[in-house]
């Protein structure tokens, strides 16, 4: 099997490196992700400048631009042939809910998606890296099921509580729960007196009960949801071909 693996902390990432350790002895990895920590760069891609890639001395592949930029120049400059899967992670801090739209992490795996590839994104729930040893040894148990029960391209979004691997619930199928509007910007002044901004951090979480991916690992459990990328809302599709259509 031939993995590659990204992130959106950046390749020097201690989620990085536990994740490419874990893989490395089920199968054939490939690691290219951001120069620096890019988390929160969503599916952006870098069309205003070029991009460069650069090798590691532990062989990791970085790349001056987003997540989404690293998955797409390694499947189309870099590798010879197409992956197996494609896995993204694990992130510094959790992937739920609306967070998965602006998330680096999931769009690194979306990207691999998107070319037709399975593809799995993994977050640990609280920052700072504990436990993530064990994470990525969840992680590694994930990837070895290979869901062939699932459509060919799948894409999964996996957040991992931060516990010892024992006291680490089985994992549970969920869908995204729901958090409140972001907090306001924090504003504050340069030391030339100009008036600077930093987004704040996100919502309170709004709906977070019963099958959702808060609830799962509030208890303790792996949370795994099925993603799709089509955005159409159908049911207002229907609607909406009334309003034009039936006159
Ligand atoms: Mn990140």
């Amino acid at each position: 099997m031939k993995i590659l693996i990204s992130n959106d902390d950046g390749y020097l990432a201690p989620g990085l490196i536990a994740l490419a350790d874990a893989l490395a002895p089920i199968a054939d990895i490939v690691v290219v992700a951001p120069d620096s920590n890019r988390s929160g760069s969503s599916n952006s891609l870098t069309l205003d400048r070029p991009l460069s890639v650069y090798q590691a001395s532990n062989g990791f592949y970085f790349i001056n631009g987003t997540p989404s930029d690293c998955v797409h120049i390694a499947l189309t400059g870099i590798m010879e042939c197409k992956p197996d899967l494609i896995v993204s992670g694990i992130n510094q801090g959790q992937n739920m809910g609306d967070d998965t739209l602006y998330s680096g992490t999931v769009a690194a795996a979306t990207e691999g998606h998107l070319f037709g590839i399975p593809a799995i994104a993994f977050s640990q729930v609280d920052k700072g890296w504990s436990e993530v040893a064990a994470a990525a040894r969840v992680a590694r148990d994930i990837v070895e099921r290979q869901f062939d029960a699932l459509s060919r391209n799948f894409l999964l979004n996996v957040n991992i509580p931060n516990l010892p691997y024992e006291q680490i619930k089985p994992a549970v199928a969920t869908r995204l729960g729901k958090r409140h509007q972001s907090e306001a910007v924090i504003k504050a002044q340069d030391p030339h007196g100009r008036d600077i901004y930093w987004i704040g951090p996100c919502g309170a979480q709004k709906d977070a009960g019963e099958g959702t991916d808060f609830h799962a690992t509030a208890l303790g459990h792996v949370s795994i949801t099925p993603l799709q990328i089509d955005l159409t809302h159908n049911v207002q599709l229907q609607t909406l071909k009334q309003v034009l259509h039936d006159r």
